[in-house]
């Protein structure tokens, strides 16, 4: 009986979504912490080497973005949610920093703001070169969130 039972219940969780959330200091030093615990969260899914490398490199690039361009380096909190549903993985990347006037000419390859020259603005390309689907929520003055998905295990 209690392994039926057991077994019930572990595909109602397979079924069901299974969600993940975090607050960060917006440090580059956390950078790394984030982007192993969103790999960590998502290896449920089994997924492949490359679609784990996949996921850290545009966790990386938008948490990246938030400390750098959303609170240019000043105090903040970096928010991280992600979600296991089947086979969709979700990841948001949200800070309340300097937000985005033109999100869309922001996202254009090669476009950044920075001026030491050390950017080359493609952090969002590499987002949704590596990620299904890249949407971007911004306003100026209250911040920026970027919604990520990915279909692991095709
Ligand atoms: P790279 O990512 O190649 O180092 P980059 O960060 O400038 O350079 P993108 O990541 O593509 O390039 O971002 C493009 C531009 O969008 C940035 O230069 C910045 O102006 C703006 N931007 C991106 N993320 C944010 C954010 N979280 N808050 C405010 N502005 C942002
Ligand atoms: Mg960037």
């Amino acid at each position: 009986m209690a392994e039926v039972r057991e077994k019930e219940e572990r595909q109602g969780m397979d079924q069901g979504r299974e969600t993940f959330r975090m607050e960060l200091e917006s440090r580059s030093e956390n950078e790394e912490f984030a982007r192993m615990t969103v790999a960590m969260f998502m290896s449920r899914m089994d997924p492949t080497l490359e679609e784990i490398d996949d996921v850290k490199t545009a966790v990386s690039e938008a948490v990246t973005n938030g400390v750098i361009h959303g609170y240019q380096g000043k105090e903040g909190i970096i928010y991280i949610e992600a979600a296991v549903e089947g086979k969709d993985f979700t990841v948001s990347i949200r800070d309340q920093g300097i937000g985005m006037a033109d999100v869309k000419k922001a996202m254009e390859p090669m476009y950044t703001t920075d001026e030491t020259g050390e950017r080359s603005g493609m952090g969002f390309s590499f987002m949704e070169a590596f990620m299904d689907q890249v949407e971007v929520r911004s306003e100026p003055g209250k911040g920026t969130e970027v919604i990520m998905k990915k279909r692991i295990g095709r």
